[in-house]
C-alpha cells in the first residue's frame, strides 16, 4: 500500500474553480493516530468566498433545474464510478484525517458510490401524485420543486458518507450547493467534490467552502440566498442552526446525537448480542450517532453476558487505523479523547464500576495520538452522566434489570431516540419493542449502528428535527411540493 506523504494545499471550489481564500490564512489538518502527519492544508475563509459561493450556486440551478432528472443522474453515475476509482486513495485520506480504521473508511467510501448510484436512479422516478378531485372535469395532482440553494453542514465522523447522502439528492431534485464541510475532514471532502468535478458537474451547481463553523458555518444558515439548510452534527450547535434557519423561514433539517441502547433480554443468543454491542460501541472508536452507549441486560443473564463481553473488549486491538490488525483507531482529535477522559471520570465519581479500559492508551506507539482503551462500566444507574449524555466515545455502560417493562423504561429515559436495540427470540418481546421504543431506527437482533442507504434514516425527540434522510424520504426535505388543480 502507498500511502501519501506529501503535504497538498486544497483550496474552495467555488463556481466550478478552485480558490484561495482571500483571508490569506489557512490551517492544517492532522492524522490522530500522529499529530506530527499533515495531511492536507485546507482554507480559512471569510464571508466573501461565502458569498461568492452562493452566488455562483443562485444563479447557476436555474439550468441545473431545467436539466431533466435522468441529465443530471448522468452527472451522479459519473462521479459514483470516479469515486470508485479512487476509492482506495480516498479511504486512506479518510483514515489519516479523522483515525477510522481502513477498512471502514473503505467501507464508507463504498457506501457513498452506492448513495451516488441510488440518487442517480431517483432521477428516473416519479415526484407527484394525481389526487381524485371531486369535481370530475378536473385534473388535481402535486409537483415537487427544488428548494433553490441548499447549504450543506457536515460532521467528521462520516466525512464521504454523510455529504454525499446530502448533496446527492439535493443535486438530483434540482437544487444547487454549497458545503461547509467540518474542519477536521476537509481533505477527505474536497476529494469527494474533486469527483463531482471531473464528472463534468456544472460550474456553480457545486460549491465547496472550508472554515470554521462561527463563520462559514453560521454563514450559510443566515444568507438570505439559502433556501434550505441540511445539518448534521452536534445537538449544541444544531439547535442554533434550527433557530437560525427558522428565523428567516429557510427550510432546516437537523440530525443530531444519540444515547442509543441495547436490550440484551433473557432469551437473546448471547453471542450474538456480544457481537453487536462490541460492533455497535467501538467501532469507529464509539463515534458514531447510531453507536451502542448503553446495554440494558436481564438480570438472569447479566453475569454471563457481561462475561462474554469482557472477553471480547479484551481482544480489542487498538492502534493507528492504516495497520493491519487494528480494530479500533483513535478518537478524532484531542478534544474528543479529552471528552470521553472527562465522562469516564465523571462516571468513577458518580459511584459506576469501571470494569475495564478508562485510561489514555501511552508507549511509543501511541504517544503521538490520541488513542483510548475501550471501557465498560457497571452498576451505573441512570440519573448518571454516562447513562444520560452523548459521550462520542469508546464508554459503554451495562444496567442490569429485573423485568422486560423496566428494561424499556430505562432504553427510553433519556433526551435522545435515535437508534434502539434488542436482542430476544421472543415475539412478543421484539413486538412490544417496536411498539414502545422511542426511537427513530429499530433493530431487531441487529446492532444499535447502520441503516441500508435505500431506507429513511432519523430519529426522534431531541435527536432529529423529525424530517427523513436517505433513501426516498429524502425528497420531503429537498424539495417543495405544488398542488396543482388544472380545470
Ligand atoms: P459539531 O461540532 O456540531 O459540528 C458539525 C458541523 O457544524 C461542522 O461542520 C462544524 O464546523 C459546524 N458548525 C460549528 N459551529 C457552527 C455554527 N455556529 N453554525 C453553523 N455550523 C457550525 O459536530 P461534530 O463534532 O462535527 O460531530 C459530532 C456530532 O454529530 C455528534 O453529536 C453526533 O451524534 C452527531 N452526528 C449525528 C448524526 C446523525 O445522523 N444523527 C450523524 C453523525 C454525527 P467546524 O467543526 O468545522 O467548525
Amino acid at each position: 500500500m502507498t500511502v501519501e506523504t506529501t503535504t497538498k494545499t486544497y483550496l474552495n471550489f467555488i463556481n466550478g474553480k478552485w480558490e484561495a481564500s482571500s483571508s490569506g490564512k489557512t490551517v492544517a489538518s492532522n492524522n490522530p493516530s500522529n499529530r506530527d502527519d499533515v495531511v492536507g492544508i485546507i482554507q480559512v475563509s471569510t464571508k466573501e468566498e461565502l458569498d461568492q459561493a452562493v452566488f455562483a450556486a443562485k444563479h447557476s440551478q436555474k439550468a441545473w433545474k431545467a436539466l431533466t432528472g435522468s441529465e443530471r443522474g448522468a452527472y451522479l453515475y459519473k462521479t459514483a464510478d470516479i469515486l470508485e476509482n479512487r476509492m482506495d486513495e480516498i479511504a486512506e485520506t479518510m483514515t489519516r484525517e479523522m483515525g477510522k480504521t481502513l477498512p471502514e473508511a473503505k467501507g464508507e467510501t463504498a457506501r457513498g458510490v452506492a448513495i451516488l448510484r441510488y440518487y442517480a436512479g431517483e432521477g428516473m422516478r416519479k415526484v407527484g401524485d394525481v389526487i381524485p378531485s371531486t369535481d370530475n372535469k378536473a385534473l388535481m395532482f402535486t409537483s415537487r420543486v427544488p428548494l433553490g440553494v441548499v447549504g450543506v453542514i457536515s460532521p467528521w465522523n462520516f466525512p464521504v458518507a454523510i455529504p454525499i447522502w446530502k448533496m446527492a439528492p439535493a443535486l438530483i431534485y434540482g437544487n444547487s450547493v454549497v458545503i461547509k464541510p467540518a474542519q477536521e475532514t476537509a481533505v477527505t471532502c474536497a476529494k469527494v467534490i474533486e469527483c463531482f468535478e471531473k464528472a463534468g458537474i456544472p460550474d456553480g451547481v457545486l460549491n465547496m467552502v472550508t472554515g470554521s463553523g462561527s463563520v462559514i458555518g453560521q454563514g450559510l444558515v443566515e444568507h438570505p440566498d439559502v433556501n434550505g439548510i441540511t445539518f448534521t452534527g452536534s445537538n449544541e450547535v444544531g439547535k442554533m442552526v434550527g433557530q437560525g434557519a427558522l428565523a428567516r423561514g429557510a427550510k432546516y433539517q437537523l440530525e443530531m446525537g444519540g444515547k442509543n441502547p441495547v436490550i440484551v433480554a433473557a432469551d437473546a443468543d448471547l453471542d450474538i448480542a456480544v457481537e453487536g454491542t462490541i460492533s455497535g460501541a467501538f467501532r469507529s472508536t464509539g463515534q458514531k450517532c447510531t453507536a451502542t452507549s448503553r446495554v440494558i441486560i436481564a438480570g438472569e443473564i447479566y453475569e454471563k453476558f457481561k462475561e462474554k463481553l469482557l472477553e471480547k473488549v479484551k481482544e480489542i486491538t487498538v492502534g493507528n487505523g492504516m495497520e493491519d490488525g487494528i480494530w479500533m483507531g483513535p478518537s478524532a482529535n484531542e478534544s474528543q479523547l479529552n471528552t470521553a477522559l472527562s465522562y469516564i471520570e465523571a462516571g468513577k465519581q458518580e459511584g459506576a464500576t469501571l470494569l475495564i479500559g478508562g485510561n489514555r492508551l501511552t508507549g511509543a506507539a501511541y504517544d503521538k495520538g490520541y488513542f483510548i482503551e475501550p471501557t465498560v462500566f457497571e452498576n451505573v444507574t441512570t440519573d448518571m452522566k454516562i447513562a444520560q449524555e452523548e459521550i462520542f466515545g469508546p464508554v459503554l455502560a451495562l444496567i442490569q434489570v429485573n423485568t422486560f417493562e423496566e428494561a424499556i423504561t430505562i432504553a427510553n429515559d433519556v433526551k435522545f431516540g435515535l437508534s434502539a436495540s434488542i436482542y430476544t427470540k421472543d415475539i412478543q418481546s421484539m413486538l412490544s419493542f417496536i411498539e414502545n421504543m422511542e426511537a427513530g431506527l429499530i433493530r431487531v437482533n441487529a446492532e444499535s449502528a447502520g441503516v441500508e442507504l435505500q431506507a429513511p434514516f432519523g430519529g426522534m425527540k431531541q435527536s432529529s428535527s423529525h424530517s427523513r434522510e436517505q433513501g426516498e424520504a429524502a425528497k420531503e426535505f429537498f424539495t417543495a411540493i405544488k398542488t396543482v388543480f388544472v380545470k
